[in-house]
């Protein structure tokens, strides 16, 4: 543009002047297009042993570091969750764990209380998914409880965040077909072949890829399975960092610059669905104009 604006008003004697503005031009573009992939981060937890470490707005600085624009996120008890959603709205998009004293990824299942606990959290709260939990075998999730918390999901129209194998995955979907659930870790490690495999059979089944960064990108280049299957579901992985202790925490910039190594060997189009734009599909943009292109 500098250069038409530049022959419109100059002859030759301006050219000087001229390729200084198209220098600039250029130095601008070349500026715009090194900034980072933004990141829509789906799977953090903010739980207890994190706050005396970082407050909330030391969250927030970790994320802007990393450019991560918007996370979901979920905690151990539920309070960090609403801490971090109370502080930044447009940015965390609340998820409901069900674990708190007494109740964790061995017994929640079990646990009676544990239904009425989540309904009347989600009552109050504006959660977009409950997670993220855990199930492990296809019978902890046939309990009256996990019945109960998948049909309040449907009920809801909001995602399960599940930290499962393959097998309670379909063992939830048998349960409610209209189920949206967020694979964590794309099952952590089921092979490529397999999480293909469920995703040709499940439409309304997400993955996010936490853990799985060194795998797909073993040898430098996306291994094996994992570029046909990226490119395949394009519209249906995500970015995952699981800051489940306070070294993940620390270590946050490190591992979304991982993620966007891998990213960055994939046609640029579906880097983009799989950096923000799959999540921001899911559970909305918050308002963030640079999560909306
Ligand atoms: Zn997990």
């Amino acid at each position: 543009m500098w250069r038409t604006l530049y022959e419109m008003r100059c002859k030759a004697r301006c050219w000087p002047a001229g390729r200084v503005l198209l220098a600039l031009a250029l130095l601008a573009g070349t500026a715009a297009s090194a900034e980072p992939l933004p990141i829509f981060d789906t799977h953090i937890h903010y739980s207890s042993p994190a706050w005396p470490e970082y407050d909330p707005p030391a969250i927030g600085a970790k994320l802007d570091a990393a450019h991560v624009l918007r996370a979901l996120v979920s905690s151990t008890p539920d309070d960090g969750t609403l801490r971090l959603h109370g502080l930044h709205p447009h940015r965390f998009v609340p998820v409901l764990r069900p674990y708190r004293t007494g109740v964790h990824s061995g017994n929640w299942f079990h646990d009676a209380p544990t239904a009425d606990y989540v309904a009347a959290r989600l009552r109050q709260g504006s959660y977009q998914g409950i997670g993220e939990f855990h199930l492990h075998s296809p019978e902890q999730a046939r309990t009256d409880v996990v019945r109960k918390v998948a049909r309040m999901a449907v009920e809801r129209g909001i995602v399960l965040h599940v930290h499962a194998d393959a097998a309670p995955v379909a063992a939830l979907f048998a349960l409610e077909p209209e189920l949206k659930i967020l694979w964590g870790h794309a099952g952590m490690v089921t092979p490529p072949e397999d999480i293909r495999r469920m995703m040709d059979r499940f439409a309304n089944l997400w993955a996010e890829l936490s853990f799985r960064e060194g795998e797909i990108l073993a040898s430098g280049d996306l291994h094996g399975a994992w570029r046909p299957l990226l490119i395949a579901h394009s519209g249906r992985f995500m970015i995952g960092s699981d800051t489940y202790t306070n070294s993940r925490w620390e270590a946050y910039e490190a591992i979304i610059a991982d993620h966007r190594r891998w990213l960055a060997r994939l046609p640029a189009e579906v880097a983009r669905a799989i950096a923000y734009r799959n999540a921001v599909r899911l559970f909305g943009a918050g308002g963030i104009e640079r999560l909306r292109d």
